[in-house]
């Protein structure tokens, strides 16, 4: 795929950071161990697991996980989650029929029958439970 205009400024700015730490000297051991520390999976990433499974593809380097998207025929997982992008913080996309939304609208979605307030507890049991599984992980 061809890299966007977003990503070649990313990996411009990469490259100098790098030619940066590179004059600075070696990097202290405190600092690798923190780079190599992957992000925490997001509420909304655990929300998506309880509703479609686990991420077809999990966990990439800045805490992104995708999905084989449950609103269209998709075969390549279109359905993103990119926590590292400040606008899609708490938010999901699917790159292949453009559904969108965050946590309560994929719970809307994938369970229509259930009314706002049962949601609402629902949302809060998962909070929880979810706090429980970030803290023991
Ligand atoms: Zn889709």
């Amino acid at each position: 795929m061809p890299k966007s205009p977003k990503e070649i400024k990313l990996t411009n700015r990469i490259k100098r950071l790098e030619t940066l730490l590179a004059k600075v000297g070696p990097t202290p051991a405190e600092w690798t161990v923190a780079a190599e520390t992957k992000p925490a999976k997001t509420f909304l990433q655990y929300v998506a697991e309880r509703l479609m499974g686990p991420p077809a593809k999990p966990g990439g380097s800045y805490g992104e996980s995708y999905w084989i998207c449950v609103f269209h025929n998709d075969t390549n997982p279109s359905f993103h989650t990119m926590p590292h992008k400040p606008e899609f913080k708490d938010r999901w996309l699917c790159f292949g029929c453009g559904m969108r939304g965050d946590g309560p609208d994929l719970m809307k979605e994938l369970m229509p029958g259930e009314d706002w307030s049962r949601r609402r507890a629902r949302l809060l049991q998962w909070r929880q439970d979810y706090e429980r599984e970030v803290k023991t992980a």
